[in-house]
């Protein structure tokens, strides 16, 4: 396939915000789209080349690119700086630099969608001391043979600079009518993504089988499951409201969540935004084949620190010392864990998916035999609100967050939250307090004891509709001296010239940030801002939402991607039900 059909459709995609018409050009882009390449066109569109949980990453900086496109222009590099400082896109200067060469040299072949992947695939893979060189090869080899069009693009994925916009739903909308002429299928397509986190593997199919090959799509080992998730309440009396007379209390453990998939020695352990963390728990590879009793399966686990002469669950961000590349044996010994179970979504060749709560635990407990390192999560069945406080307070007592609260006779709905699971935290409860994970966005310099760090933090949520991030407030307490430190470890390499163009913020920061890290805070209220862009103009017209004396509650959420942060929908919902809550103390 040309390589400059799919450069076009970028080009249109990118003119346009309008769901309708990033969808038409997306159904005739498939259209055009040969079965054989069908996978590798839904990769690019989203600016990747694998699905997440492969890890492929194409990592160029900028200046190796700068010096690419010297080498294929012949082009002095000051001068495509000139260029990129003027518009602010490497690939739109690029397009520039190279119209100029364009007059002067004869195009020597066409490209090919193939082309481009495989040379993208083949500049991800390279590592060690002469990796440099090598990208700047591949890149001006593709430069080389493409025009100003179809160079843009190519630059924009290489610098993981393509936003075109197209959310997931987008793309099986469009995948949904190119191939069974019916939107409707969207919903099946979505099945086959949740249970498989891999949109190329879902459009290959109906692409190739249409949607009877969806509708018998199954699960497979070693390809993680989208996690399904809770919805908030704020008591026990919310909870009998929503979840009727009987149903399943567990604690809610803080830690980090695993799905481990196993087949005889087997085993892969994928986080809770599927990136694979196998190599960060040494221990659980080794010991749970030993306790495992079937022949495959995929299990859910919360994975917590322990203090080993209690037995004492230790707060999540001890785990962090396991995400290290080095001396792994050190922080297995220093850092000691338990695994605990509680849901399995695949057993012995069979999809548990579609099994109850209830059959799905019987299945656990008869799979996986208890030790000293793999436990249940701690459940009961209960049915009043003196069950549900009891089970709390047991709960806070050994060191956990709160409760999850289970429908009984409900499967597990992949990739979604919805009002099945139910989560009730300890800061949920106070009147004001909740917790939200942000992106962090930009920084401003400390002063005394501050000084070099970062001691206030420009704060942004995610919005859903435009895949951006719009500032909610700037938090600056919270911090110790130690994770002062740690934040400027882990931010100072995001540090980026000019501002990210997802992030949507009024505000100036000392420094803008890659948008890559999630931190949780709490606050005391959210209220109407002039300045910030969360919810811009959703409840009031020129208004967004920001939060009032928010606070670092010190933990750095290393296993959400930014896409997992909070979102504009769940502040508004929060705000709303806040003054709710107001209106309610009021009346009494
Ligand atoms: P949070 O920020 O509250 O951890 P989340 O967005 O990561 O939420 P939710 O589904 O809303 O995910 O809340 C459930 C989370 O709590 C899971 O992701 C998991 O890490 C953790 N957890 C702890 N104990 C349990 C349990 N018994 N069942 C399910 N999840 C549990």
């Amino acid at each position: 396939m040309q390589y400059s059909i799919l450069a076009e459709a970028f080009e249109n995609m990118e003119s346009t915000r309008k769901r309708l018409e990033l969808t038409q050009h997306l159904v005739e882009l498939f259209e055009k789209t040969p079965q054989d390449v069908i996978s590798k066109i839904t990769y690019l569109l989203q600016g990747k080349l694998r699905p997440d949980f492969e890890g492929v990453e194409l990592g160029v900086a900028e200046k190796l690119a700068m010096r690419a496109i010297s080498k294929s222009s012949g082009i002095a590099i000051k001068k495509i700086e000139d260029e990129y400082n003027k518009g602010g896109d490497l690939g739109h200067a690029a397009a520039k630099i190279l119209e100029q060469k364009t007059q002067t040299t004869f195009l020597v072949e066409n490209i090919t969608v193939e082309r481009v992947y495989e040379t993208l695939f083949k500049i991800a893979r390279l590592e060690g001391s002469k990796s440099q060189d090598m990208k700047i090869k591949y890149i001006s080899s593709l430069l080389n043979d493409a025009n100003p069009l179809e160079a843009t693009y190519i630059l924009k994925i290489l610098l993981g600079t393509l936003r075109l916009g197209v959310a997931e739903n987008t793309v099986m909308d469009a995948l949904a009518i190119a191939y069974s002429g019916n939107k409707e299928n969207r919903k099946m397509l979505e099945h086959a993504y949740n249970v498989s986190s891999d949109l190329g593997k879902v459009a290959q199919i109906i692409a190739t089988e249409g949607i009877k090959g969806i509708e018998e799509f199954k699960i497979e080992l070693f390809n993680p499951i989208r996690p399904m998730l809770a919805d908030r309440v704020k008591s026990e009396n919310e909870v009998i409201e929503k979840m009727g007379n009987k149903f399943a209390i567990e604690y809610k453990l803080d830690g980090e969540r695993v799905q481990i998939h196993i087949e005889g020695d087997k085993i892969e352990l994928f986080s809770r935004s599927l990136e694979k963390i196998s190599n960060y728990y040494p221990d659980i590879i080794e010991k749970i084949p030993k306790i495992f009793e079937a022949e495959n399966a995929i299990l859910e686990a919360e994975i917590v620190a322990i203090n080993e002469n209690t037995g004492d669950f230790l707060p999540f961000q001890e785990l962090m010392h396991r995400r290290r590349k080095y001396k792994i044996e050190k922080a297995v010994k220093e850092y000691p864990i338990t695994v605990n179970f509680f849901d399995v979504l695949y057993c012995n060749g069979k999809n548990c998916t579609e099994l109850s709560y209830h059959e799905r635990r019987k299945k656990l407990e008869k799979i996986v035999k208890e030790n000293e390192f793999a436990k249940y999560i701690p459940m009961t069945i209960a049915e009043t609100e003196n069950e549900i406080e009891e089970f709390f307070e047991n709960s806070i007592n050994a060191g956990s967050e709160g409760l999850m609260l289970k429908m009984l006779d409900k499967p597990y709905q992949a990739g979604s939250r919805g009002s099945h699971w139910l989560k009730l935290k300890r800061e949920y409860r106070n009147e004001l307090g909740d917790s939200l994970d942000l992106v962090v966005i930009g920084g401003f310099f400390g002063k005394g004891r501050r000084t070099g760090s970062y001691g206030t933090l420009l704060l942004a949520t995610y919005d859903e509709n435009t895949d951006t991030f719009p500032s909610i407030c700037k938090v600056g307490t919270g911090f110790t001296d130690e994770s002062l430190d740690q934040l400027y470890q882990i931010l100072n390499p995001k540090i980026t010239i000019k501002k990210n163009p997802r992030i949507n913020s009024e505000m100036e920061a000392d420094v803008w940030f890659e948008p890559e890290l999630v931190i949780e805070v709490v606050a005391s209220e959210i209220t109407l801002s002039p300045i910030h862009k969360t919810a811009i103009n959703e409840i009031r017209k020129d208004a967004g939402l920001a939060l009032r004396f928010p606070k670092f509650t010190g933990k750095i959420r290393v296993e959400k991607i930014v896409e997992d942060a909070s979102t504009d929908e769940e502040v508004i919902s929060l705000y709303k039900g806040q003054n709710k809550a107001a209106h309610d103390k009021n009346l009494m």
